[in-house]
């Protein structure tokens, strides 16, 4: 995201975390959660169907993460793509049933990897 956002309405600049222009009172959520809230519903559902891949981990940008379900899954012959295909799911259901605005406090801002 970036670091520093402007009003759509006014164009006054604005805090990236503001969800209302303090210049003119346009709502900001929607402008600056749009692209994050497809994101959450495609790592979502890739979360719940490939769970063990990682494929979710990847859409988030979560490379590190991504790579150790991937690769833990393959050459463990599968043993770790059990437990791994448990998380994937649950994180899958997590990511789907938080709001726009807490997935991209979370995720994107936070960068929080597991969970
Ligand atoms: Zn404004």
């Amino acid at each position: 995201m970036n670091g520093s956002a402007y009003c759509h309405m006014c164009g006054q600049q604005t805090q990236p975390q503001a969800v209302m222009c303090v210049s003119c009172g346009a709502s900001l959520t929607r402008a600056s959660t749009s692209g994050a809230s497809s994101n959450r519903i495609a790592a979502g559902v890739c979360g719940i169907i490939f769970n063990c891949l990682g494929i979710h981990k990847f859409i988030l940008g979560y490379t590190n993460a991504g790579l150790i379900m991937l690769l833990g899954s393959i050459l463990t012959c599968g043993i770790a793509a059990l437990p791994f295909s448990i998380i994937g799911i649950v994180e899958g259901i997590i990511y789907l049933t938080k709001s726009d605005e807490e997935f991209v406090a979370t995720y994107v801002r936070n960068r929080k990897e597991w969970f």
